[in-house]
């Protein structure tokens, strides 16, 4: 069987150094599978509804953050969600048969509803109920068997296999019932230590330059107990260390060994792991240029549009004929 592979992520800002690790999976994805990588606009609306204007600019930054980690639009299909109709009419089609109950019972959905709710987001619509039926349809518009995820998308994902079981049953085998690319990506904090947010501004965007980097590094949350050079440091506590073992892991053993013996200082320490961070990020940087030259991303799009309505207008095909609705 072919390997089909659906992921998307939501145009909300600029991605960081934490989301290079879930694309550098996605770079590998697509040298095994037909992949489509998708710019989440719609599910974006689901809590940005009221604050649309930035969102076409968001779409932009996706798209080059994407190319320039390495998506490759030769082998991958890059689109833009709400560009492909097809989306919206198999996730009104599966609504009509989707228990309310499955998707109240989504755990995200009381624990986000909650939690936003309280930062002032009123999520009692439809469309926040409902995102977990877009993203089913999604995945199943290209009939994609294999869906990236983490830990915590798996409800998601488990909803996409009892939508599609539920279309087979009533209609006709269409769909497959997509397994999970479970990937176990570290978790990295912000600079400060606390989670890596936007609303923080404690991230490290992909896009930095050199400059932005070495200044981010250079106020990255250290040992507190580390006053003086001559101090030994507990690099366990220390933020820099955490960014060492997931993007400099061949040096983690000798700056440890060097932080407790009091044989670097932070500022040195800070300067090596900035260095790296930047040589990590130069070839993204050079491919930047490159698809922003001649507004090239656009025409990537386009073309990715293209290739995406393609596949999802021979499913729908499929859809109306076995729902007898053609
Ligand atoms: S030497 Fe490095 S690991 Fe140790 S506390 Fe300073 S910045 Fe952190």
């Amino acid at each position: 069987m072919e390997k089909v592979v659906l992921s998307g992520m939501r145009p909300t800002g600029k991605l960081h150094l934490g989301h290079l690790l879930v694309l550098e999976n996605w770079v590998k994805l697509q040298e095994e599978a037909k992949c489509y990588y998708m710019i989440a606009d719609w599910h974006a609306l689901t809590t940005e509804y009221e604050n649309t204007g930035g969102i076409r600019q968001n779409i932009i930054d996706l798209a080059l953050d994407f190319l320039a980690a390495g998506i490759n639009p030769e082998k991958s299909v890059l689109f833009v969600q709400s560009e492909v109709i097809q989306h919206a009419e198999l996730a009104l089609l599966f609504g009509m048969f989707t228990p309310l109950s499955w998707l109240e019972r989504v755990p995200t959905y009381k624990d986000q509803k909650e939690k936003l709710g309280e930062m002032g987001k009123d999520l009692n619509t439809f469309g926040f109920l409902g995102y977990p039926l877009l993203q089913a349809a999604d995945i199943l518009i290209y009939r994609a068997n294999l869906v990236p995820v983490g830990e915590d998308q798996l409800p998601h994902l488990e909803l996409t296999r009892e939508v599609a079981r539920r279309f087979n049953f009533l209609y006709e085998e269409v769909f497959p019932e997509p397994q999970a690319v479970l990937h176990t990506i570290p978790l990295l904090p912000g600079i400060d230590g606390r989670k890596m947010s936007k609303s923080y501004k404690n991230e490290i965007a992909i896009s930095s330059s050199p400059e932005e980097v070495n200044e981010q590094v250079k106020n990255m949350i250290t040992d507190p107990a580390r006053v003086r050079k001559t101090d030994p440091g507990h690099p366990e506590v220390c933020v820099v260390h955490t960014y060492y073992k997931v993007y400099y892991p061949e040096k983690v053993a000798e700056i440890e060994q060097q932080c407790r013996t009091a044989g670097i200082g932070c500022v040195a320490c800070k300067k090596q792991l900035a260095q790296k961070i930047n040589e990590v990020l130069e070839p993204l940087r050079e491919r930047r240029i490159e698809f922003l030259k001649g507004e090239r991303y656009l025409e990537i799009l386009s073309a990715g549009q293209r290739k995406a309505e393609e596949t999802a207008k021979e499913t729908m095909r499929l859809v109306r004929e076995k729902m007898k609705l053609r």
